[in-house]
């Protein structure tokens, strides 16, 4: 397992990290397998959706904070349960299929820290299964 951090710089933002774990692919000689990108945090989250234009983000965290808004009456003492909730919603990890050392990511996808409860530093966990180039056969 590879482990990288991001400082996120607002409340709410996502946070493109695809050339961060395609440089841990390549240090790890990944050629076909599967790659898990998880985060160990209850107010963040990883996801897979359109990188190209950077206002779909935006549609994104301001759709979910109109779903979930960060005041609701809610029970949680901290203050953050609307964190918590989209947290749950969208996930903590995501998958990508490796192939010939490349993710097969679509077109327009790339991969997202998506931060809720900001700013803060995130811990983001890279696991990859499979073939390495330099294993032996
Ligand atoms: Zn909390």
């Amino acid at each position: 397992m590879e482990t990288f951090q991001i400082k996120t710089a607002a409340h709410s933002c996502a946070v493109d990290i695809t050339d961060r774990v395609e440089a841990v692919l390549r240090e790890k000689s990944a050629l076909n397998g599967v790659c898990l990108i998880y985060v160990p945090h209850t107010t963040a989250a990883v996801t897979i959706n359109e990188g190209a234009d950077r206002s779909v983000m935006e549609d994104v965290l301001e759709s979910l904070e109109k779903l979930v808004p960060w005041q609701g009456g809610y029970k949680h003492a901290e203050g953050n349960s609307a964190a918590h909730i989209k947290s749950i919603l969208t996930g903590g990890g995501a998958q990508v299929i490796v192939d010939a050392g490349r993710m097969v990511l679509g077109t327009w996808q790339s991969i997202f820290l998506l931060e809720f409860d900001g700013p803060r530093t995130r811990k983001i966990h890279v696991q990859f299964t499979g073939e390495r180039a330099d294993s032996e056969r």
